[in-house]
């Protein structure tokens, strides 16, 4: 960004207020002659301008108009300008469209881009905006688009008169998720801030321009700010930076100690290099590696007004901040809040005014939405891993990833480079992440294994690696693509570890144990189809949590006998609006035809605490946990309860589906939702349906007795009840490893709810994740539960270790762990069944 002072660009003779012009073209003329006067354009520039209305829509939005001189009349700009005509009446400047402010732009470098960064800004700041459309004061509008934007380029060594020196400490430096944590503690300041390293300055609000700081631990920085609240937003910053300290240091010696330790599974008997990364995918595999060229694809510039073109991004950011809202979720469900949060800190990134602003930019000077996002995203992501630090690195790859998503959604037609220029002997995938359309055109005769970069276990590429069997490992860093193409590696998908240039030992040691492997998974894979009755002859259900009819394939081929799950507020979330009753009808339709008649578990939806569903626009609560979710919500909101108990209904025709209601605390709330479903059974004259609750409270596990009289089955939720029980919250990356389901008190309550339940004679479930964890799974029947319903890949393991267990053993278990002290101890009971 060039250093020219923005009174430069835009000076009190450059604005006029009250102006009345009566068309767009007096206007667009009028703001000209300010520029002309000022020696910034060339009389001609008028008529160019003019010709930018014919091609483009220059109205920004908001009441702001930004016209602009043609591409290829940048010879007329003598030197940059901004002229600003203030028009109190409004002029009407397209069909519906009224500007107050016309920001008349002539540019030959790129210097406006400020004053475009401040106005996307303001833009947001409705009040202060009417402000400056009547305004009689030229220098309120002359700072307000100048002075934020003078912030980032002003001279990086002037710092605001109040600061503070830290050294950061955290060891692995500044990287994603403490910066995201920065960001929002200076968002939450409101007072200007800067981030200064030696000569570098950043705006701590801007993700991005943080990060590109490449703050190591041991790096001094000067936080300084600005205005009359200076001195405390300091202090709180403060407060939140240091308070991320111990976290970091925790991470790291984690991650540490997870490198150090040779996990459960293979060990090298020699010391070759090693990558530690996420295990994805379980196996071993040896061969060379082969690196994928980063794909390629080329985006095509397709233009469209700019109002249509901002409005496509806007739309396009909002779907995709939803669906990583649905990954976070997904994730933190699955693997904790600890792993969920790179993904909210990935998400943040759709939030960085930088990238926003040079996306608008661009389209601006003419270009498509996906054409100006694919080149800001790939400009930003440039400028990071240009700074030649892997953590920035690793940023960069966080950017491009979560650009592609943007991308997708604003061009659905773009298709990713393939698989070109294998070898044909068998080798080690290595690639930053597979596109779908990559892992589609996958050649498995040459593919044994695959090593990436980027993502997580919950990724396109982990899924699809599990499904065919081959050993995968994520997340292992930008260190990964720096190996040589053709490098020997052994891939261990169980503890997450790629061996480099293994020794002949090595390979040899790995060859047995992958065969012994091989025995194991196929002994599991040859059963999986086989009910899990206990040698001794009980009989435990096994069901998969699926949300989708195209997952059930897969969780039937996985050994799930039906469907104990079905979460629909995923249908909520993805979609970015409410579904209609047609629509759900539709989904269960898909549901109840994949699964022929095995029984389906439909789960009323389920929304507040960790799932917040935007556009239902609900209020906020400052204890959302302990708030209005679940049934609560339900039996508030009859406008989403009752068209999707319609639509289940109608679906169920003669299918085995069973309704459930989350979050159900006391016996009113039962009675409340029986009584809604049966008016509505009447009404369409449909067959009755098991109804039951989900178990997640202890109030509920307490009261399973008089519980169990109103409703026909348990679902016992042990994400929720361990929340309840231990005063967890589930999203807290802290506490995460405390928050443990197999605590002796979450353990009583389920025993507590199996003993209520026995009284009705009605049957327990649990859906929770330690259902798919082999040794819970174990516990759980021990305590007397009938149904297991988990992710479909944990299923093989679960049956295998139930059908391996005495039910006798398996109760003598259980009565060890509701007697241990603490979760650990409950554990350390694992290997008497071992
Ligand atoms: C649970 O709480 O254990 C559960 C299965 O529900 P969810 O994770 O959707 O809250
Ligand atoms: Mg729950």
């Amino acid at each position: 960004m060039s250093s020219i002072p923005q009174d430069a660009l835009l000076g009190r003779e450059l604005v006029r207020l009250a102006a009345t012009p009566d068309s767009k073209h007096a206007a667009i003329h009028e703001a000209c002659q300010l520029l002309i006067a000022a020696g910034c354009v060339d009389p001609a520039f008028a008529e160019s301008m003019i010709a930018r209305e014919a091609v483009a829509n220059t109205y920004l939005g908001h009441g702001v108009a930004i016209p602009h001189g043609m591409v290829e009349d940048k010879s007329l700009v003598r030197r940059d300008g901004i002229a600003v005509l203030q028009i109190p009446g409004g002029l009407t400047w397209n069909e519906g469209q009224v500007a107050h402010l016309v920001v008349a732009i002539a540019a030959k470098s790129d210097n406006h881009i400020t004053i475009l960064r401040r106005l996307t800004r303001l833009i947001q700041d409705s009040a202060r905006l009417d402000a400056l459309f009547i305004t009689t004061d030229p220098s309120a509008i002359v700072a307000a688009l100048t002075q934020e934007a003078a912030l980032s380029t002003a001279a990086p060594t002037a710092d605001f008169a109040e600061k503070f020196d830290w050294t950061v400490d955290y060891p692995a430096g500044l990287h994603a998720r403490p910066a995201a944590a920065w960001v929002e503690a200076a968002r939450a300041a409101g007072v200007p801030m800067k981030i200064r390293h030696g000569a570098e300055a950043a705006d701590p609000r801007n993700l991005v321009a943080l990060l590109q700081l490449g703050l190591r631990q041991g790096d001094g920085v000067t936080v300084s700010a600005d205005g009359d609240e200076a001195a405390a937003a300091l202090a709180r910053f403060k407060a939140k930076i240091t308070s991320l300290t111990a976290q970091e240091k925790a991470d790291a010696k984690r991650a540490a100690d997870k490198a150090a330790v040779p996990v459960r599974g293979w060990t090298p008997p020699g010391a070759p290099a090693q990558i530690a990364a996420i295990p994805a995918s379980p196996g071993i595999a040896i061969g060379p590696l082969h690196i994928l060229a980063a794909s390629q694809f080329t985006v095509p510039d397709s233009p469209v007004p700019l109002a249509e073109g901002g409005a496509q991004l806007e739309d396009a950011l909002t779907t995709t901040k939803l669906q990583m809202r649905a990954v976070v979720d997904d994730t933190t469900r699955r693997l904790g809040a600890a792993d969920a949060a790179i993904f909210k800190a990935q998400a943040e990134l759709l939030n960085d005014s930088d990238l926003i602003t040079l996306t608008c930019q661009l389209m601006v000077e003419g270009h498509g939405p996906a054409w100006s996002w694919h080149e800001a995203v790939e400009r930003m992501a440039a400028k990071l891993t240009a700074l030649g630090n892997p953590v920035l690195a690793g940023r960069a790859a966080d950017l491009r990833d979560i650009g592609r998503r943007v991308l997708a959604k604003l061009d659905p037609t773009i298709t990713h480079g393939s698989m070109a220029n294998l070898p044909d002997a068998p080798c080690i995938l290595v690639a930053a992440d597979l596109s779908p359309s990559d892992t589609a055109a996958l050649d498995m005769s040459r593919i044994i294994g695959l090593a990436m970069a980027q993502g997580g276990p919950t990724s396109h590429t982990a899924i699809l690696a599990r499904t065919l069997g081959l050993p995968a490992i994520v997340a292992a860093g930008p260190e990964l693509l720096a190996q040589k193409r053709g490098t020997m590696a052994i891939i261990d998908g169980q503890t997450g570890r790629l061996y480099l240039a293994p020794s002949a030992a090595d390979i040899d040691s790995a060859n047995t144990y992958a065969a012994d492997i091989a025995g194991k998974r196929s002994a599991e894979a040859a059963q999986k189809s086989e009910p899990a009755i206990t040698i001794d002859g009980v009989r435990i259900e096994i069901g998969a949590n699926v949300n989708r009819p195209d997952q059930v394939p897969l969780a039937l081929a996985e050994g799930a006998e039906g469907v104990g799950l079905m979460r629909t507020e995923f249908l909520f979330l993805e979609a970015g609006a409410t579904p209609t009753e047609d629509e759900q009808l539709a989904t269960y339709r898909g549901m109840i035809a994949a699964l022929g008649d095995r029984p389906l578990i439909i789960r009323a939806l389920d929304i507040g605490g960790d799932k917040q569903v935007a556009h239902l626009d609900l209020p906020h609560e400052d204890n959302p946990f302990l708030g209005v979710r679940g049934a609560r919500l339900l039996l508030r909101r009859p406008d989403l309860l009752e068209p999707q108990l319609r639509a289940i209904y109608r679906a169920a025709a003669a299918s085995d589906v069973k309704i459930m209601f989350p979050m159900v605390t006391s016996v009113d709330e039962i009675l409340a939702v029986r009584e809604t479903c049966e008016r509505i059974r009447v009404e369409l004259d449909a067959r009755i349906l098991p109804i039951g609750i989900m178990i997640e409270v202890p109030a509920a596990a307490i009261l399973a007795d008089s519980l169990a009289e109103h409703c026909d089955f348990f679902s016992i939720g042990t994400n929720d009840l361990t929340q309840y029980t231990l005063a967890i919250d589930r999203q807290n990356p802290e506490l995460a490893a405390e928050a443990d389901s197999l605590h002796p008190a979450v353990l009583r309550l389920i025993a507590q709810t199996v003993a209520g339940a026995a009284k009705h004679e009605r049957w327990v479930g649990v859906c929770g994740g330690i259902a798919g964890d082999p040794f819970g799974a174990a516990l759980l029947a021990g305590i007397g539960v009938d149904e297991l319903s988990a992710t479909p890949r944990d299923l093989p393991a679960v049956k295998a270790r139930l059908r391996a267990s005495r039910f006798s053993d398996l109760q003598a278990l259980a009565a060890r762990a509701l007697a241990a002290p603490t979760a650990a101890a409950v554990r350390a009971l694992d290997t008497d069944i071992a």
